[in-house]
């Protein structure tokens, strides 16, 4: 899964050289907030999708942690695209991660504490694989997510991914592709690295961002390609019934991009395949990378050539 170079504050070095000790701050602690996001093939050469609003989102949950990034949003725009162009790739996953290093034990980080920025790119295809065709076999989970002011569900906070763990560990064991858990009080909330979208009778609905959810860029750009194709958008809170009921499911995220959803703890939904909204919805999204869909917002950005 590994590329010859990634991007260690301020340089492109090689992937074997960008280590850290084992007094990092963010392994005893979970002081690391990151990114995920895709570069996709287009017929105008790589492209970026929303490269700006994950690197936004990247200093959003560093500012609720008090992490000084130590370099401008434009300074990390351009390293990722420099990660793509020094490993010649013509798609990716790139997993940017900021996190408090090596300075010392003791929660409360000492004031001059360094603080290291990594950029990685990978090759990566569907992340649940052949569930992008035909649908994924998931699990309501045992876990709930945190109650909101526990930990900051907006952040993208390497610790949230120890609820996301035990979520997908139990699920795998279990013989299924993902976990779904109710949030704290009980209500659907997202997967373990996705968002959750239902339809009932023609329309869409989701859990608020206020549910204790990541929000999600995919998430609101699904939103906006459901209003270009006059589907009918609806957030709300939505009782676990719901899932058992809906006529399609499916989950949302840059890796999972949209991953429709055929079975919940067993039991069939809708048809037992993609449904006709989703796979309209996965055209549209698709539809950016290869041309079919006018990108009207802006949403792609060329890797840049130097
Ligand atoms: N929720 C969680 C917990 C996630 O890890 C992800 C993936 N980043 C998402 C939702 C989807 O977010 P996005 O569409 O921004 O990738």
């Amino acid at each position: 899964m590994t590329t010859p170079f990634l991007w260690h504050n301020g340089q492109i070095k090689p992937w074997t050289e960008a280590t850290v000790h084992v007094s990092t701050h963010a392994l005893h602690y979970g002081s690391s907030v990151f990114e995920g996001e895709r570069v996709y093939a287009t017929p105008q050469g790589p492209a970026y999708f929303r490269l700006a609003d994950h690197t936004r989102r990247l200093f959003e949950s560093a500012k609720v942690y008090e992490i000084e990034i130590g370099y401008s949003e434009e300074e990390i725009n351009a390293a990722c695209h420099e990660v793509i162009r020094a490993n010649h790739m013509k798609s990716a996953y790139v997993r940017p991660i900021v996190f408090r290093g090596a300075g010392g034990l003791g929660v409360l980080p000492k004031a001059d504490s360094p603080v290291d920025v990594a950029i990685m790119a990978l090759e990566w295809g569907a992340y649940l694989g052949d569930a992008i065709e035909h649908g994924a076999d998931v699990c309501v989970s045992s876990w709930n997510r945190p109650a909101p002011n526990t930990f900051p569900s907006w952040a993208k906070a390497g610790g949230n991914y120890l609820s996301s763990q035990l979520i997908a560990l139990e699920a795998r064991r279990g013989g299924y592709a993902e976990g779904i858990a109710l949030g704290h009080n009980g209500l659907l909330s997202e997967g373990a690295g996705e968002n959750l979208f239902l339809v009932k009778n023609g329309k869409l609905l989701t859990p608020p961002t206020s549910a204790g959810i990541l929000a999600g860029i995919t998430r609101e750009s699904v939103m906006t390609l459901a209003g270009e194709l006059g589907i009918a958008v609806e957030e709300r809170d939505l009782p676990r019934e719901a899932l058992y009921t809906a006529d399609e499911i499916f989950m949302t995220g840059t890796a999972a991009e949209i991953t429709p959803v055929r079975s919940v703890d067993r039991k069939q939904v809708g048809a037992g395949r993609p449904g006709d909204i989703t796979r309209a919805l996965q055209k549209a999204f698709f539809g950016l990378f290869d041309g079919t869909t006018e990108d009207k917002w802006g949403w792609l950005t060329p890797v840049q050539v130097e």
